[in-house]
């Protein structure tokens, strides 16, 4: 099931230009409708579950359907996120609660090196390689058939 808003929630990120779901969304599938101060899932077939609307939002005003392997048919998962784990709650359809804290990260926030030391690659969209290879492939050259 995609992801959607629950209005009651959602504050359109009080009203900036783009918001913590728009930011985030790798399909660009968030959108923000002004009037309302509301943001929703514009192109519901096209969402791939990610979380990543869910674990974002500030005021945990979009939920997605927990897969099955972790989330019981009937139950809830809302993630609260933190600068070093997300805190999971899952609320069972008896009532139970569970909570489980995850690390998200595996450097200090800020520290991350984008290329991983790798020298840049060509830059050139039309070449084969990515940024940083054919280095951090292991390779001098990319290979070829
Ligand atoms: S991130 Fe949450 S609060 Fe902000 S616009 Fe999206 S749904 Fe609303
Ligand atoms: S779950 Fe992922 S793909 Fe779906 S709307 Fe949210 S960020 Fe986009």
């Amino acid at each position: 099931m995609p992801s959607y808003v629950i209005d009651e929630k959602c504050d359109g990120c009080k009203g900036q230009d783009r918001t913590a779901c728009m930011y985030i969304c790798p399909n660009d599938l968030m959108v923000l409708d002004v009037e309302a101060m509301k943001a929703y899932n514009q192109e519901p077939e096209f969402c791939w579950e990610c979380y990543n609307c869910v674990k974002i939002c500030p005021t945990q005003a979009v939920d997605v359907r927990g897969y099955a392997d972790f989330v019981p048919m009937g139950a809830s998962v809302v993630p609260l996120r933190g600068s070093e784990d997300i805190m999971w709650t899952v609320k069972f359809r008896d009532g139970t609660i569970k909570r489980f804290k995850f690390p998200i990260r595996t450097t200090d926030e800020g520290t991350a090196v984008p290329d991983g030391g790798y020298p840049e690659g060509p830059g050139d969209l039309n070449d084969q390689n990515l940024w940083t290879e054919p280095q951090s492939g292991g390779f001098d050259v990319l290979p070829t058939k």
